[in-house]
Protein backbone atom coordinates (compact mmCIF):
# COMPACT_ATOMS: atom_id res chain seq x y z
CA UNK A 1 0.00 0.00 0.00
CA UNK A 2 1.44 3.49 -0.72
CA UNK A 3 2.46 5.93 1.98
CA UNK A 4 -0.11 8.53 2.81
CA UNK A 5 0.34 11.75 1.52
CA UNK A 6 2.35 14.54 3.62
CA UNK A 7 0.18 17.74 4.09
CA UNK A 8 1.09 21.33 5.10
CA UNK A 9 -1.26 22.87 6.90
CA UNK A 10 -0.85 27.14 6.87
CA UNK A 11 -4.07 28.01 9.41
CA UNK A 12 -5.30 24.88 11.03
CA UNK A 13 -6.56 26.76 13.55
CA UNK A 14 -9.16 28.31 11.33
CA UNK A 15 -12.50 27.25 9.85
CA UNK A 16 -10.86 25.77 6.64
CA UNK A 17 -7.88 24.40 8.94
CA UNK A 18 -10.69 22.44 11.00
CA UNK A 19 -12.42 20.89 8.23
CA UNK A 20 -9.17 19.80 6.23
CA UNK A 21 -8.29 18.10 9.92
CA UNK A 22 -11.58 16.40 9.67
CA UNK A 23 -10.83 15.31 6.16
CA UNK A 24 -7.68 13.50 7.19
CA UNK A 25 -9.05 12.25 10.39
CA UNK A 26 -11.37 10.28 7.86
CA UNK A 27 -8.85 9.01 5.59
CA UNK A 28 -6.19 8.25 7.96
CA UNK A 29 -4.47 5.64 5.37
CA UNK A 30 -4.04 8.39 2.64
CA UNK A 31 -3.35 11.48 4.15
CA UNK A 32 -1.36 12.29 6.85
CA UNK A 33 -0.82 16.11 8.79
CA UNK A 34 3.07 16.68 8.32
CA UNK A 35 3.50 20.28 9.34
CA UNK A 36 0.30 22.73 10.67
CA UNK A 37 0.62 26.19 11.17
CA UNK A 38 -1.41 29.41 12.82
CA UNK A 39 -0.99 32.90 13.75
CA UNK A 40 -2.34 33.18 17.59
CA UNK A 41 -4.34 29.91 18.69
CA UNK A 42 -1.57 27.85 19.85
CA UNK A 43 -3.33 25.93 22.06
CA UNK A 44 -5.59 24.78 19.26
CA UNK A 45 -2.75 23.96 17.64
CA UNK A 46 -1.64 21.68 21.01
CA UNK A 47 -4.73 19.80 19.87
CA UNK A 48 -4.17 19.09 16.23
CA UNK A 49 -0.67 17.88 17.16
CA UNK A 50 -1.65 15.17 19.20
CA UNK A 51 -4.45 13.74 18.02
CA UNK A 52 -2.71 13.24 14.45
CA UNK A 53 0.81 13.39 15.75
CA UNK A 54 2.33 16.36 13.55
CA UNK A 55 5.77 16.47 13.99
CA UNK A 56 6.01 19.84 12.89
CA UNK A 57 4.51 23.14 14.22
CA UNK A 58 4.91 26.76 12.72
CA UNK A 59 3.56 30.03 14.51
CA UNK A 60 3.52 33.02 12.99
CA UNK A 61 3.48 35.20 16.44
CA UNK A 62 6.69 35.20 17.60
CA UNK A 63 4.83 35.71 21.35
CA UNK A 64 3.00 33.11 20.94
CA UNK A 65 5.16 30.75 18.63
CA UNK A 66 7.86 31.38 22.55
CA UNK A 67 4.87 30.92 24.58
CA UNK A 68 4.37 27.46 22.71
CA UNK A 69 7.40 26.19 23.26
CA UNK A 70 8.10 26.68 26.46
CA UNK A 71 4.48 25.69 27.44
CA UNK A 72 5.61 21.68 27.42
CA UNK A 73 1.83 20.99 25.90
CA UNK A 74 3.13 19.79 22.41
CA UNK A 75 4.29 16.55 22.37
CA UNK A 76 7.98 16.81 23.31
CA UNK A 77 9.79 15.65 20.19
CA UNK A 78 7.86 18.46 18.12
CA UNK A 79 9.82 20.95 16.02
CA UNK A 80 8.89 24.12 16.45
CA UNK A 81 9.20 27.23 13.69
CA UNK A 82 8.63 30.73 13.99
CA UNK A 83 7.17 33.87 12.09
CA UNK A 84 6.88 34.13 8.33
CA UNK A 85 10.24 32.32 7.60
CA UNK A 86 8.84 29.37 10.29
CA UNK A 87 5.74 29.03 7.41
CA UNK A 88 8.00 28.90 4.76
CA UNK A 89 10.52 26.53 6.21
CA UNK A 90 7.15 24.02 6.93
CA UNK A 91 6.17 24.68 3.18
CA UNK A 92 9.52 23.44 1.80
CA UNK A 93 9.76 20.24 3.89
CA UNK A 94 11.39 17.71 1.75
CA UNK A 95 8.41 14.95 2.38
CA UNK A 96 6.14 17.51 2.01
CA UNK A 97 3.41 16.74 -1.23
CA UNK A 98 0.58 19.06 -1.08
CA UNK A 99 0.46 22.74 1.01
CA UNK A 100 -2.97 24.18 1.89
CA UNK A 101 -2.74 27.79 2.34
CA UNK A 102 -5.63 28.60 4.27
CA UNK A 103 -4.55 31.76 6.27
CA UNK A 104 -7.05 34.71 5.93
CA UNK A 105 -5.54 37.74 3.42
CA UNK A 106 -2.35 37.48 1.34
CA UNK A 107 0.17 36.24 4.24
CA UNK A 108 0.23 32.69 2.49
CA UNK A 109 2.01 34.56 -0.58
CA UNK A 110 5.38 33.75 0.09
CA UNK A 111 5.15 30.10 1.93
CA UNK A 112 3.11 29.26 -1.28
CA UNK A 113 6.00 30.65 -3.71
CA UNK A 114 8.71 28.96 -1.82
CA UNK A 115 6.32 25.85 -2.13
CA UNK A 116 5.51 25.74 -5.63
CA UNK A 117 9.31 26.82 -6.31
CA UNK A 118 9.93 23.41 -4.61
CA UNK A 119 7.91 21.59 -6.56
CA UNK A 120 4.82 21.21 -3.87
CA UNK A 121 1.37 20.40 -4.86
CA UNK A 122 -0.93 23.12 -3.60
CA UNK A 123 -4.36 22.86 -2.26
CA UNK A 124 -5.72 26.78 -2.26
CA UNK A 125 -8.07 27.81 0.05
CA UNK A 126 -6.03 31.33 0.31
CA UNK A 127 -7.64 33.08 -2.82
CA UNK A 128 -6.94 36.91 -1.93
CA UNK A 129 -2.88 35.33 -2.97
CA UNK A 130 -4.37 34.95 -6.31
CA UNK A 131 -6.26 38.29 -6.28
CA UNK A 132 -3.26 39.72 -5.02
CA UNK A 133 -0.39 38.17 -7.14
CA UNK A 134 -1.74 35.85 -9.94
CA UNK A 135 0.20 36.52 -12.36
CA UNK A 136 3.41 35.37 -10.55
CA UNK A 137 1.66 32.58 -8.69
CA UNK A 138 0.34 30.96 -11.57
CA UNK A 139 3.83 31.66 -13.58
CA UNK A 140 5.43 29.92 -10.72
CA UNK A 141 3.36 26.67 -10.63
CA UNK A 142 3.56 26.47 -14.53
CA UNK A 143 7.83 26.42 -14.39
CA UNK A 144 7.98 23.94 -11.59
CA UNK A 145 5.55 21.94 -13.06
CA UNK A 146 2.95 22.41 -9.33
CA UNK A 147 -0.27 21.26 -9.50
CA UNK A 148 -2.74 24.37 -7.94
CA UNK A 149 -5.75 22.47 -6.99
CA UNK A 150 -8.63 24.71 -6.01
CA UNK A 151 -10.02 24.55 -2.61
CA UNK A 152 -12.22 27.28 -2.63
CA UNK A 153 -15.91 25.28 -3.83
CA UNK A 154 -16.71 27.64 -6.88
CA UNK A 155 -13.01 26.83 -8.31
CA UNK A 156 -13.72 23.33 -7.11
CA UNK A 157 -16.45 22.58 -9.07
CA UNK A 158 -15.32 24.14 -12.13
CA UNK A 159 -12.14 22.01 -11.70
CA UNK A 160 -14.56 18.79 -11.65
CA UNK A 161 -16.59 20.36 -14.32
CA UNK A 162 -13.46 20.39 -16.52
CA UNK A 163 -12.43 16.59 -15.70
CA UNK A 164 -11.88 15.07 -19.64
CA UNK A 165 -12.89 18.22 -21.72
CA UNK A 166 -10.99 20.48 -23.91
CA UNK A 167 -9.68 24.28 -23.42
CA UNK A 168 -11.32 25.11 -26.50
CA UNK A 169 -14.55 24.13 -25.97
CA UNK A 170 -15.26 26.04 -23.21
CA UNK A 171 -17.22 28.77 -23.59
CA UNK A 172 -18.16 30.43 -20.25
CA UNK A 173 -17.44 29.69 -16.33
CA UNK A 174 -20.49 30.37 -14.17
CA UNK A 175 -19.87 31.30 -10.73
CA UNK A 176 -22.79 30.47 -8.19
CA UNK A 177 -23.29 32.93 -5.26
CA UNK A 178 -25.81 32.50 -2.35
CA UNK A 179 -26.06 35.92 -2.38
CA UNK A 180 -25.48 36.10 1.69
CA UNK A 181 -28.20 37.22 4.36
CA UNK A 182 -28.75 40.50 2.26
CA UNK A 183 -29.73 39.23 -0.85
CA UNK A 184 -33.61 40.32 -0.64
CA UNK A 185 -32.81 43.96 0.99
CA UNK A 186 -33.64 46.97 -0.25
CA UNK A 187 -31.11 49.75 -0.95
CA UNK A 188 -33.25 51.62 2.10
CA UNK A 189 -32.58 48.47 4.24
CA UNK A 190 -29.17 48.03 3.85
CA UNK A 191 -28.36 51.29 5.39
CA UNK A 192 -29.07 49.69 8.73
CA UNK A 193 -26.72 46.29 8.61
CA UNK A 194 -24.69 46.01 11.68
CA UNK A 195 -21.46 43.68 11.88
CA UNK A 196 -23.79 41.64 13.94
CA UNK A 197 -26.10 40.81 11.21
CA UNK A 198 -23.45 41.04 8.62
CA UNK A 199 -21.56 38.13 10.47
CA UNK A 200 -24.51 35.88 9.33
CA UNK A 201 -24.25 33.66 6.78
CA UNK A 202 -27.72 31.65 5.71
CA UNK A 203 -25.89 28.79 4.50
CA UNK A 204 -22.40 28.28 4.88
CA UNK A 205 -20.03 28.52 8.43
CA UNK A 206 -16.94 30.40 7.88
CA UNK A 207 -14.20 32.63 9.27
CA UNK A 208 -15.07 35.96 9.80
CA UNK A 209 -14.02 37.76 7.25
CA UNK A 210 -15.19 35.82 4.32
CA UNK A 211 -18.69 35.75 6.23
CA UNK A 212 -18.41 39.54 5.69
CA UNK A 213 -17.11 39.48 2.10
CA UNK A 214 -20.36 37.07 1.36
CA UNK A 215 -22.60 39.58 2.54
CA UNK A 216 -21.25 42.52 0.25
CA UNK A 217 -20.77 39.90 -2.42
CA UNK A 218 -17.03 41.22 -2.28
CA UNK A 219 -16.09 37.27 -2.00
CA UNK A 220 -17.67 36.83 -5.00
CA UNK A 221 -16.06 39.50 -6.78
CA UNK A 222 -12.52 37.72 -5.17
CA UNK A 223 -13.63 34.60 -6.72
CA UNK A 224 -14.34 36.36 -10.21
CA UNK A 225 -10.59 37.14 -10.23
CA UNK A 226 -9.61 33.65 -8.65
CA UNK A 227 -10.90 31.84 -11.37
CA UNK A 228 -9.82 34.18 -13.64
CA UNK A 229 -5.81 33.07 -12.99
CA UNK A 230 -6.95 29.38 -12.11
CA UNK A 231 -8.44 28.51 -15.21
CA UNK A 232 -6.72 31.47 -17.41
CA UNK A 233 -10.05 32.92 -18.53
CA UNK A 234 -10.73 36.50 -19.32
CA UNK A 235 -13.01 38.17 -16.81
CA UNK A 236 -16.01 39.18 -19.52
CA UNK A 237 -16.31 34.84 -20.11
CA UNK A 238 -17.01 34.72 -16.22
CA UNK A 239 -20.38 35.09 -15.01
CA UNK A 240 -21.87 34.73 -11.51
CA UNK A 241 -25.64 34.18 -11.03
CA UNK A 242 -27.63 33.37 -7.41
CA UNK A 243 -28.24 30.57 -6.35
CA UNK A 244 -29.44 30.92 -2.93
CA UNK A 245 -29.39 27.43 -2.19
CA UNK A 246 -25.27 26.84 -2.87
CA UNK A 247 -25.98 23.20 -3.95
CA UNK A 248 -24.77 23.85 -7.32
CA UNK A 249 -21.41 24.79 -6.51
CA UNK A 250 -20.42 26.11 -9.65
CA UNK A 251 -20.65 25.15 -14.02
CA UNK A 252 -18.91 25.11 -16.81
CA UNK A 253 -20.79 26.27 -20.35
CA UNK A 254 -19.47 24.62 -23.51
CA UNK A 255 -19.45 25.94 -27.02
CA UNK A 256 -22.47 23.26 -28.09
CA UNK A 257 -24.58 25.36 -24.92
CA UNK A 258 -24.57 22.04 -22.82
CA UNK A 259 -23.80 23.11 -18.97
CA UNK A 260 -21.93 20.44 -16.69
CA UNK A 261 -22.74 21.48 -12.39
CA UNK A 262 -21.04 20.18 -9.58
CA UNK A 263 -23.35 19.76 -7.15
CA UNK A 264 -22.86 18.77 -3.25
CA UNK A 265 -24.32 20.28 0.05
CA UNK A 266 -22.60 23.50 1.12
CA UNK A 267 -19.83 21.61 3.58
CA UNK A 268 -16.57 22.62 2.63
CA UNK A 269 -15.48 19.00 3.21
CA UNK A 270 -16.48 18.27 -0.49
CA UNK A 271 -13.94 20.59 -1.98
CA UNK A 272 -11.43 19.89 0.75
CA UNK A 273 -11.25 16.21 0.39
CA UNK A 274 -11.67 16.29 -3.72
CA UNK A 275 -8.14 18.37 -3.46
CA UNK A 276 -6.05 16.22 -1.01
CA UNK A 277 -7.12 13.33 -2.52
CA UNK A 278 -7.11 14.02 -5.53
CA UNK A 279 -6.50 12.16 -8.10
CA UNK A 280 -8.11 10.01 -5.82
CA UNK A 281 -11.45 9.80 -4.25
CA UNK A 282 -12.74 7.85 -0.93
CA UNK A 283 -15.60 7.80 0.79
CA UNK A 284 -17.13 11.32 1.82
CA UNK A 285 -16.27 12.73 5.10
CA UNK A 286 -20.02 14.37 5.25
CA UNK A 287 -23.24 13.11 4.25
CA UNK A 288 -24.36 14.17 1.05
CA UNK A 289 -27.61 15.04 -1.04
CA UNK A 290 -30.66 13.12 -0.05
CA UNK A 291 -32.89 13.51 -3.29
CA UNK A 292 -35.64 11.18 -1.60
CA UNK A 293 -36.60 14.60 0.01
CA UNK A 294 -37.65 17.38 -1.48
CA UNK A 295 -35.21 20.03 -2.97
CA UNK A 296 -35.44 23.12 -5.33
CA UNK A 297 -32.57 25.02 -7.17
CA UNK A 298 -33.23 28.23 -7.45
CA UNK A 299 -30.88 30.68 -9.92
CA UNK A 300 -31.71 34.69 -10.62
CA UNK A 301 -29.08 37.67 -11.85
CA UNK A 302 -27.31 39.36 -9.03
CA UNK A 303 -28.15 43.07 -8.69
CA UNK A 304 -25.10 44.85 -8.98
CA UNK A 305 -26.64 48.60 -7.53
CA UNK A 306 -27.26 46.82 -4.44
CA UNK A 307 -23.87 44.34 -4.73
CA UNK A 308 -21.03 47.86 -6.01
CA UNK A 309 -18.99 45.30 -4.88
CA UNK A 310 -18.73 42.69 -7.49
CA UNK A 311 -18.70 45.47 -9.82
CA UNK A 312 -16.11 47.11 -8.63
CA UNK A 313 -14.03 43.37 -8.85
CA UNK A 314 -15.19 42.96 -12.19
CA UNK A 315 -13.56 46.47 -13.39
CA UNK A 316 -10.65 45.68 -11.32
CA UNK A 317 -10.07 41.95 -13.31
CA UNK A 318 -10.88 44.00 -16.62
CA UNK A 319 -8.22 46.57 -16.04
CA UNK A 320 -5.57 44.27 -14.67
CA UNK A 321 -1.96 45.59 -13.16
CA UNK A 322 -2.22 46.07 -9.81
CA UNK A 323 -6.12 47.13 -9.81
CA UNK A 324 -7.13 43.51 -8.74
CA UNK A 325 -4.28 43.66 -5.45
CA UNK A 326 -5.97 47.21 -5.20
CA UNK A 327 -9.78 46.15 -5.11
CA UNK A 328 -8.37 43.24 -2.18
CA UNK A 329 -5.92 45.37 -0.10
CA UNK A 330 -9.17 48.22 0.30
CA UNK A 331 -11.91 45.46 1.00
CA UNK A 332 -9.40 44.10 3.60
CA UNK A 333 -8.97 47.46 5.37
CA UNK A 334 -12.68 48.86 5.16
CA UNK A 335 -13.96 45.37 6.56
CA UNK A 336 -11.70 45.95 9.33
CA UNK A 337 -12.63 49.58 10.04
CA UNK A 338 -16.55 48.47 9.72
CA UNK A 339 -15.49 45.04 12.10
CA UNK A 340 -13.95 48.08 14.35
CA UNK A 341 -17.14 50.65 14.17
CA UNK A 342 -15.36 52.85 12.51
CA UNK A 343 -17.25 52.90 9.23
CA UNK A 344 -20.69 51.52 7.91
CA UNK A 345 -21.82 48.86 6.04
CA UNK A 346 -22.06 50.46 3.05
CA UNK A 347 -19.02 52.29 3.00
CA UNK A 348 -17.02 49.40 2.52
CA UNK A 349 -17.86 49.63 -1.11
CA UNK A 350 -16.89 53.15 -0.83
CA UNK A 351 -13.67 52.60 0.62
CA UNK A 352 -12.49 50.18 -2.30
CA UNK A 353 -14.30 52.29 -5.34
CA UNK A 354 -11.99 55.65 -4.27
CA UNK A 355 -9.10 53.57 -3.98
CA UNK A 356 -9.65 52.23 -7.12
CA UNK A 357 -9.71 55.89 -8.73
CA UNK A 358 -6.69 57.07 -6.48
CA UNK A 359 -4.61 54.54 -7.55
CA UNK A 360 -2.49 54.86 -10.66
CA UNK A 361 -2.82 51.67 -12.36
CA UNK A 362 0.25 50.06 -13.64
CA UNK A 363 1.91 46.48 -14.93
CA UNK A 364 4.24 45.83 -12.21
CA UNK A 365 7.41 43.53 -13.25
CA UNK A 366 8.20 41.99 -10.42
CA UNK A 367 6.74 40.75 -6.63
CA UNK A 368 8.18 43.73 -4.95
CA UNK A 369 6.40 46.19 -7.72
CA UNK A 370 3.55 44.58 -6.54
CA UNK A 371 3.98 44.43 -2.62
CA UNK A 372 4.72 48.17 -2.42
CA UNK A 373 1.48 48.46 -4.77
CA UNK A 374 -0.11 46.20 -1.94
CA UNK A 375 0.75 48.92 0.43
CA UNK A 376 -0.06 52.33 -1.19
CA UNK A 377 -3.56 50.72 -1.71
CA UNK A 378 -3.96 49.82 2.22
CA UNK A 379 -2.53 53.76 2.97
CA UNK A 380 -5.33 55.10 0.35
CA UNK A 381 -7.69 53.24 1.45
CA UNK A 382 -7.05 53.93 5.17
CA UNK A 383 -7.17 57.59 4.16
CA UNK A 384 -10.06 57.36 2.62
CA UNK A 385 -11.69 55.56 5.85
CA UNK A 386 -10.85 58.80 7.88
CA UNK A 387 -12.20 60.69 4.98
CA UNK A 388 -15.79 58.90 5.79
CA UNK A 389 -15.11 59.93 9.69
CA UNK A 390 -13.45 56.87 10.64
CA UNK A 391 -10.27 56.40 12.36
CA UNK A 392 -6.95 53.89 11.88
CA UNK A 393 -4.99 52.26 14.05
CA UNK A 394 -1.19 52.93 12.15
P1 LIG B 1 -10.57 31.84 9.72
O1 LIG B 1 -10.69 33.25 10.16
O2 LIG B 1 -11.51 30.84 10.25
O3 LIG B 1 -9.09 31.32 10.02
C1 LIG B 1 -7.98 32.03 9.59
C2 LIG B 1 -6.74 31.19 9.81
O4 LIG B 1 -5.62 31.91 9.36
C3 LIG B 1 -6.48 30.86 11.28
O5 LIG B 1 -5.94 29.57 11.33
C4 LIG B 1 -5.45 31.91 11.66
O6 LIG B 1 -4.61 31.53 12.74
C5 LIG B 1 -4.65 31.92 10.39
N1 LIG B 1 -3.81 33.09 10.23
C6 LIG B 1 -4.18 34.37 10.05
N2 LIG B 1 -3.09 35.13 9.90
C7 LIG B 1 -2.02 34.29 9.98
C8 LIG B 1 -0.64 34.46 9.93
N3 LIG B 1 -0.11 35.67 9.77
N4 LIG B 1 0.17 33.37 10.04
C9 LIG B 1 -0.35 32.16 10.23
N5 LIG B 1 -1.65 31.93 10.31
C10 LIG B 1 -2.48 32.98 10.19
O7 LIG B 1 -10.58 31.86 8.12
P2 LIG B 1 -11.21 30.79 7.11
O8 LIG B 1 -10.75 29.42 7.45
O9 LIG B 1 -12.65 31.07 6.93
O10 LIG B 1 -10.53 31.26 5.74
C11 LIG B 1 -9.17 30.96 5.44
C12 LIG B 1 -8.95 31.23 3.95
O11 LIG B 1 -9.73 30.31 3.21
C13 LIG B 1 -9.36 32.63 3.50
O12 LIG B 1 -8.47 33.04 2.49
C14 LIG B 1 -10.74 32.42 2.90
O13 LIG B 1 -11.04 33.36 1.89
C15 LIG B 1 -10.57 31.02 2.29
N6 LIG B 1 -11.82 30.28 2.14
C16 LIG B 1 -12.58 29.99 3.24
C17 LIG B 1 -13.76 29.27 3.11
C18 LIG B 1 -14.56 28.87 4.31
O14 LIG B 1 -15.52 28.12 4.17
N7 LIG B 1 -14.22 29.29 5.51
C19 LIG B 1 -14.25 28.86 1.78
C20 LIG B 1 -13.35 29.16 0.71
C21 LIG B 1 -12.18 29.86 0.89
P3 LIG B 1 -5.01 31.87 14.28
O15 LIG B 1 -6.36 31.32 14.49
O16 LIG B 1 -3.99 31.14 15.07
O17 LIG B 1 -4.95 33.35 14.45
MG1 LIG C 1 -16.14 30.16 -2.36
Amino acid sequence: MPSPKKIVLLGATGSIGENTCRVVAKHPDKLELLAIAGRYRWRKLVDIARQFNVPHVAIYDEACCEEAQQSGLFPAETQFHCGLQGLIDVSVLAEAKLVVPAIVGTLALKPTLAALEHGKDIALASKEILVLAGKFVMATAKKHGSMMLPLDSEHNAIFQCLQGEREIDVDRLILTASGGPFRDFTREQMTGITKEMALKHPNWSMGPKITIDSSTMANKGLELIEARWLFDMPAERIDVTIHPQSIVHSMVQYVDGSIIAQLSPPIMTFAIQHTLLYPERGAGTDATLDFSQLMSLDFRPPCTEQFPCLRLAREAAVAGGIATGAFNASNEVAVEAFVADKIGYLDIPRVIEKTLESIANRDPDNLDELLAADAEARNIAAEKVIALGGTVAQ
